[in-house]
């Protein structure tokens, strides 16, 4: 091909960018420091630089994964990623894509679902995403609540009930919720699928991942029933390593296909014969997304023993050792037992509101500080589910606000004593 020069009307006055950029980064420096083992907030980390690296690289030539011609390359890229996804859940055939992250891919299996069963409900428990009402109500399809237990599982025996009243399509199991990271009772479910009838989506936008520690850790065994599961969400932008805008949702049967292209016989859909564009109900997708998967996936397998495995199992030895100092801490308790890598707690108080006071001055003050930083998120929790767990508090406020820390990353394994100082240190100093 010949050279070229860039259009004179894309040409930039270097001085107005430096100024701009001296802008620019003044204002970023003011992020939090997600990187570092000492946030233990939200669900949020960097990118491994090898996605980054990835990510970068495609980026400039600016693939559209919406299809192949778009993006010949990185189409084939995601093909392979959902294909390692597939194959470690235990998929024989399947149809999946990657999205712009868990809502959308939510989004698209509960259309799925009212599109089989256009008159049934789906259920989904107090504690799935908030996003499932919302998405719920985009499509216009109902929804019925289901109770969660103590320890903020989706109810076994409130499901029961709202299946013997008849009118369920579809069941939304979470495994790692938001919240909490609890897991929904998926073997119960799928008892109560033979008895019932209905299909099963598993929302593992958070803790997909731990799908890797299911032969090493009986705790993980539960992951092991995701294969008969109709539908999957996982988040490669929580657990994944890879930078926002990377969900990915996989069906077990390639036919529904036909609900996202009507003119189009559903044989088309095999796992073989995926055509991206005619799979995904956004449109433009970017294949830079793709690319960073790709790359982080043949840096990282999906094995329990290399790769991912043995970072996940670092940030669940982190949750465990996070929450055996709780229990040790004279300054706070733990408010449920970890199941993935998510520590809920509150500063030792007798009375709820006064815990949701300090609760909030750890957070401030810990974000404040420059000699003793800490960055931790808190939770809010219903008066009556904190009751049920710690009925000798006294309850005078309809909320209860906690604190909630992810420790996602796999540093915070050997990070645990030091977090717990700078965290007892705020909240004695704060003691009213
Ligand atoms: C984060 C999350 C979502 C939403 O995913 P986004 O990528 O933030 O859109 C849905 N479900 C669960 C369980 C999540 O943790």
């Amino acid at each position: 091909m010949p050279g070229y020069t860039p259009d004179e009307t894309l040409a930039v006055d270097p001085a107005v960018f430096e100024s701009a950029f001296s802008v620019f980064s003044e204002r970023l420096i003011h992020t939090y420091p997600f990187f570092h083992p000492m946030y233990i907030g939200q669900m949020m980390k960097p990118p491994h630089p090898v996605a980054s690296i990835g990510y970068l690289a495609a980026m400039m030539m600016n693939p559209n994964n919406h299809a192949l011609d778009g993006g010949p390359v990185t189409g084939g890229l995601e093909e392979e990623a959902i294909a390692a996804f597939a194959a470690r859940f235990g998929f024989a055939k399947y149809l999946g894509h990657l999205t712009g992250g868990g809502t959308v891919a939510n989004l698209e299996a509960l259309w799925i679902a009212r599109s089989l069963h256009p008159d049934k409900a789906i259920a989904v428990s107090d504690n799935a995403h908030y996003t499932h009402r919302r998405m719920a109500d985009v499509i216009q399809a109902k929804t019925v609540p289901v109770a969660a237990t103590v320890e903020g599982r989706m109810d076994v025996t409130s499901l029961e009930e709202v299946l013997q009243r008849g009118g369920v399509g579809t069941v939304v199991v979470t495994l790692g919720t938001t919240g909490l990271g609890a897991l929904d009772p998926l073997d119960d479910v799928l008892g109560l699928k033979e008895k019932y009838g209905f299909r099963v989506h598993v929302d593992m936008a958070y803790g997909g991942y731990y799908h890797l520690l299911a032969e090493t850790d009986p705790h993980f065994a539960v992951f092991g029933r995701v294969s008969e599961a109709d539908s999957v969400v996982i988040d490669p932008h929580k657990h994944g390593l890879q930078p926002y805008g990377c969900g990915c949702v996989m069906f077990a049967d390639p036919a529904v296909g036909r609900f996202y292209k009507h003119d189009s016989p559903y044989t088309y859909f095999s796992s073989h014969e995926v055509h991206l564009g005619e799979i995904s109900l956004e449109c433009s997708r970017p294949g830079a997304a793709a690319a960073a998967l790709w790359l982080t996936l043949q840096c990282f397998p999906l094995k329990a023993d290399t790769g991912m495995g043995p970072v996940l199992a670092k940030t669940r030895q982190a949750a465990l050792s996070f929450a055996a100092r709780i229990h040790e801490s004279a300054e706070f308790d733990l408010y449920l037992e970890p199941e993935l890598d998510i520590v809920t707690y509150f500063p030792k108080g007798s009375a709820t509101s006064a815990i949701s006071a300090h609760s909030r001055r750890v957070l401030h003050a810990g974000m404040r500080s420059t000699d003793y930083p800490v960055y931790v998120a808190t939770l809010n929790v219903s008066a009556e589910d904190f009751h049920k767990r710690h009925p000798g508090i006294t309850v005078d406020s309809d909320q209860v606000t906690i604190l909630r820390s992810c420790l996602m990353k796999p540093e915070h394994a050997d990070w645990t004593p030091q977090l717990m100082q700078l965290l007892e240190h705020h909240a004695r100093l704060l003691q009213d």
